[in-house]
């Protein structure tokens, strides 16, 4: 479904991705997996459109993604869950949902939408008048997960969902996520939360320095050495 081929990214003048390649295959749940600056953030924010690879290209269902807008991207079917969240802390929670339609070509369908993740989180339909910035972490989590499904996505790419919450609202999310998937949509997850992500993952891609060194059934992942050495702490 995604292809990403052999691509080479730069911040200036200093390459942090060098010629990599993975797929996910359409139903799967996908993770990136890596220590901090070994370039998960970059990979989903070059699929996003947010910055461009000088060669290789990323292609979506036979679409180049690498050649076209990001706000493109978003109506071709893939959304992004970006590290931090990143709500508008002033908005109300309806507000920050109805960012994630702000695609022209999704406006049609907004109210609908917004219907259905209300439906998946009646805490937010509680809050909707809140300011985003108020609420706990685990309630923004859910905002920026909601945002990102108001265009209805193929494909839900997310940057460490788990980053700053409490053990059970991980769970939670981990959960989620599984319901989702169970719902049609794929999932690409970069986490530094290792363990969880296999739980939940079909296949994994290990990253290091800008490139993939390990990649394979996330069942097989949890039993390999380097695996558990490096990232489940055994
Ligand atoms: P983390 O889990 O810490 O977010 P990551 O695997 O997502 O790590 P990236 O954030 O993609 O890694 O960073 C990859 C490399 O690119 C790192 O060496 C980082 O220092 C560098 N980098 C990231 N953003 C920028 C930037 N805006 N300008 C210059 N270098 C950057």
């Amino acid at each position: 479904m995604l292809d990403v081929r052999g691509i080479d990214v730069y911040y200036g003048e200093v390459q942090v991705i060098h010629d990599m390649s993975f797929r996910v295959r359409k139903g799967d749940i996908i993770s990136l997996l890596g220590s901090n600056g070994a370039g998960k953030t970059t990979t989903l924010k070059t699929i996003s459109g947010l910055l461009r690879p000088k060669n290789g290209g990323i292609y979506f269902e036979e679409i180049r993604l690498d050649k076209i807008q990001p706000s493109s991207v978003i109506s071709k079917g893939i959304s992004h869950v970006p590290e931090g969240r990143r709500l508008f802390p002033k908005m109300t929670v309806e507000e920050n949902l109805m960012m994630g339609a702000f695609e022209k070509s999704l406006w049609g369908n907004r109210m609908q939408n917004i219907r259905n993740v209300y439906n998946l989180f009646p805490r937010l339909e509680e809050r909707k008048d809140q300011q985003a910035g108020t609420l706990s972490g685990g309630e923004q989590q859910m905002v920026a997960i909601g945002r990102a499904l108001m265009s209805k996505p193929k494909i839900l790419m997310l940057d460490e969902p788990s980053l700053g919450l409490a053990p059970n609202i991980v769970e939670s999310i981990f959960e989620l996520l599984k319901e989702l998937n169970g719902e049609g949509i794929t999932i690409l997850l970069v986490e530094q939360n290792a363990q969880a992500a296999l739980e939940i993952s079909d296949y994994a891609y290990v990253m290091e320095t800008g490139k993939i060194v390990l990649d394979g059934k996330a069942e097989d992942l949890k039993d390999n050495v380097y695996v558990k050495q490096a990232y489940l702490g055994l």
